[in-house]
């Protein structure tokens, strides 16, 4: 589970950052383009939109002079229907554009756009009053405007709206009503005059932006009761900055925005103005009204796509960061929990391994003699027993012999009883390294009596080793207190079963018998018999 969300994770990761890098890689480039092509367009495609309903006659002197002129500096103002700007292709197009282009084409006029994008409507309109610029898109009729520059005949009706937040349900149904409100406006619009007269000056507010955003964000916020300001523009820009908190309470029909070309100030332009004029007499621009109306419906509808797509983006985010989050604290859980388990299972290991060891060593001693170290009686009759079966299974020799030592007794009286311990542990080495095979083995019977089991060993063999025992200790040379000897000796009975089928016990019988008979016979020697029916 955990493996599956992280690889999802790094999928989605790379995906993201995949999405991200084309994203500011388009960015670039089409930053790197702007620049090279710095000039905006216009998108004068839109001329063919436009249809004449009587031919204009220009005449061949006309159209020379048209040509021959230089081209003219256009400037050009976000005012859809009549010139929408698109900053993804930063071009201009709308019932302005393409009228422009239809005339311009038609004469062979020339024109060009200056940059200054940026500038505000005041400074555009400074520049036609300057002759720096030749034409400014689209522009209402006013008198204070005619004085500085020339407008042509109208191609466009617009109106303004009256805009509120919609909470407040203001009732505005007239331009008079405006009186009783905080009414905010963008500095400079051909509008100003009529509201002056209408609004108390403590009551309005000139906005002197090069956006409106400051504008309706006092609408917004309270400051301001109302906006006016161009219906088509705000009915854009509504989408745009997500504004749906405000709304057209009124629109000011009764004062139409006619909108022109205009033009600054010179006899090339008077001349322009006078064919434009022909033009716009016959000019039949419903085509263009319906093709840039539809202009404004694909924009929204792009506007609601995109706002779609940021939603699923962020909400898929959002997702990835808490799928994140919950695969993380998951991972992080379950590596807490393999660390607890495996030190867990260390400690039940060395616990186990401990009582194994524990359990060994308790069998070990079980099995032998604390004195010597050699096996005890226990083990040897467990092991007499095995040996026995095995020797009734396979038939191969076994040999038993015991040892005991000679007056023993007379040990512990003379020296103390700690020497008599003394003498049993060396006893006991001796008699260990006399044998030599890993499967012979040795045993303290009790007191100072010792057994020894050889198994596949005839009864040759065996003796060689009682003998070898015998040696062994007479060479300890261990003080004999009661004898004429100084050495401290043993004697040895032994068995050795060949054939036959007696029990345990009377094969043990017969080797104490030979133990017994060594006794009687004077001690320190090895009696030994074979049991062969
Ligand atoms: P023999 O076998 O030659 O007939 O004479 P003995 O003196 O060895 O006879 P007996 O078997 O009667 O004596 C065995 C003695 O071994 C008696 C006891 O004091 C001594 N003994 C038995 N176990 C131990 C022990 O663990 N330590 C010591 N020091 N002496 C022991
Ligand atoms: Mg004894
Ligand atoms: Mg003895």
């Amino acid at each position: 589970m955990t493996a599956a969300l992280t690889t999802f994770f790094t999928v989605l990761e790379t995906l993201h950052r995949r999405t991200l890098a084309l994203r500011l890689g388009l960015v670039t480039l089409f930053t790197i383009c702007s620049i090279l092509l710095t000039e905006l367009v216009f998108a004068c495609d839109g001329a063919k939109n436009i249809r004449l309903s009587k031919p204009v006659t220009i005449s061949a002197q006309e159209r020379a002079d048209f040509q021959a002129m230089p081209p003219l500096k256009v400037l050009a103002l976000h005012a859809p229907p009549m010139a929408r700007y698109d900053e993804t292709t930063q071009t201009y197009s709308g019932v302005g554009i393409d009228i422009l282009c239809f005339i311009t084409q038609d004469l062979g006029l020339r024109f060009e756009l200056p940059p200054g994008r940026d500038l505000t409507v005041a400074g555009k309109l400074q520049q036609i009053k300057s002759g720096q610029a030749d034409i400014f898109i689209p522009l209402s009729y006013s008198e204070e405007r005619a004085e500085h520059g020339l407008f042509t005949a109208s191609y466009y009706k617009s109106y303004y709206a009256v805009i509120a937040h919609h909470e407040r349900q203001l009732s505005v149904n007239r331009t008079a009503d405006l009186a009783n409100y905080q009414v905010g406006f963008i500095q400079g619009v051909a509008f100003q005059p009529l509201l002056e007269p209408v609004v108390p000056a403590a009551q309005l507010h000139a906005y002197n932006q090069t956006t409106s955003d400051g504008l309706f964000q006092d609408v917004l916020n309270g400051t301001i009761d109302l906006a006016v300001f161009n219906q088509h523009i705000f009915t854009e820009q509504r989408y745009q900055r997500e504004y749906f908190d405000l709304d057209i309470v009124h629109t000011l029909y009764e004062h139409p925005r006619a909108y022109s070309y205009y033009f600054s100030k010179s006899p090339q332009n008077q001349r322009i103005i006078e064919v434009f004029n022909r033009y716009l007499a016959v000019i039949d621009v419903s085509a263009s009204k319906l093709t840039n109306a539809q202009g404004e419906r694909h924009f929204l509808e792009r506007y609601m796509a995109q706002r779609e797509q940021r939603i699923f983006l962020q909400t898929a985010i959002v997702g990835a960061i808490l799928l994140t989050l919950i695969a993380y604290l998951g991972l992080f859980r379950y590596r807490r929990m393999s660390k607890l388990l495996a030190r867990h299972n260390t400690d039940i290991q060395q616990h186990q391994q401990a009582l194994q060891a524990a359990n060994e060593k308790l069998q070990t001693l079980s099995q032998t003699d604390s004195l010597t170290g050699l096996s005890n009686r226990r083990h040897f009759d467990n092991m007499l027993s095995h040996e026995y079966a095995r020797y009734l299974r396979t038939g191969s020799p076994l040999s038993l012999l015991i040892i005991d030592i000679d007056h023993f007794k007379q040990v512990n009286d003379r020296y103390g009883h700690a020497v008599g311990d003394d003498y049993l542990q060396a006893i006991a080495r001796a008699l260990k390294s006399s044998l030599t095979r890993s499967t012979d083995l040795i045993a303290r019977y009790g007191g100072e009596e010792f057994t020894c089991l050889l198994s596949n060993m005839t009864s040759e063999g065996a003796y060689n080793v009682a003998q070898r025992i015998h040696l062994a200790v007479k060479n300890l040379a261990l003080p004999n207190p009661l004898t004429n000897s100084q050495q401290l000796t043993i004697s040895i009975g032994m068995a050795t079963v060949i054939v036959g089928n007696p029990n345990i016990a009377s094969f043990f019988e017969v080797a104490d018998t030979q133990l017994y008979k060594a006794k009687l016979l004077g001690r320190n020697q090895i009696c030994a018999t074979v049991i062969d029916s």
